[in-house]
């Protein structure tokens, strides 16, 4: 499915292909999400991401056993 990622505060979007409801984010999509939503260095703008305000869509940072971060994103309202 298609999910669209915003961010208000530089008027970007991002739009990914994810598998289903609740897919990790490859390390890809990470860093384009990143560079599209806010390019800026140093930056506070949104979070980890570049996302901010309003989404359709929620991404949790979550922590492997290795110590790697990974990225899951999620629609509350959408069972599959
Ligand atoms: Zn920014």
């Amino acid at each position: 499915m298609r999910v669209t990622l915003k961010n208000d505060f530089h008027n970007t979007q991002c739009k990914i292909n994810i598998p289903k409801n609740g897919a990790e984010l490859t390390p890809r999509q990470v860093r384009r999400i990143k560079t599209t939503l806010c390019g800026v260095r140093g930056c506070r703008c949104g979070n980890d991401l570049g996302i901010r305000g309003r989404q359709d869509w929620s991404v949790r940072e979550s922590m492997k056993q290795s110590g790697e971060m990974f990225y899951t994103i999620y629609n509350l309202f959408l069972y599959d």
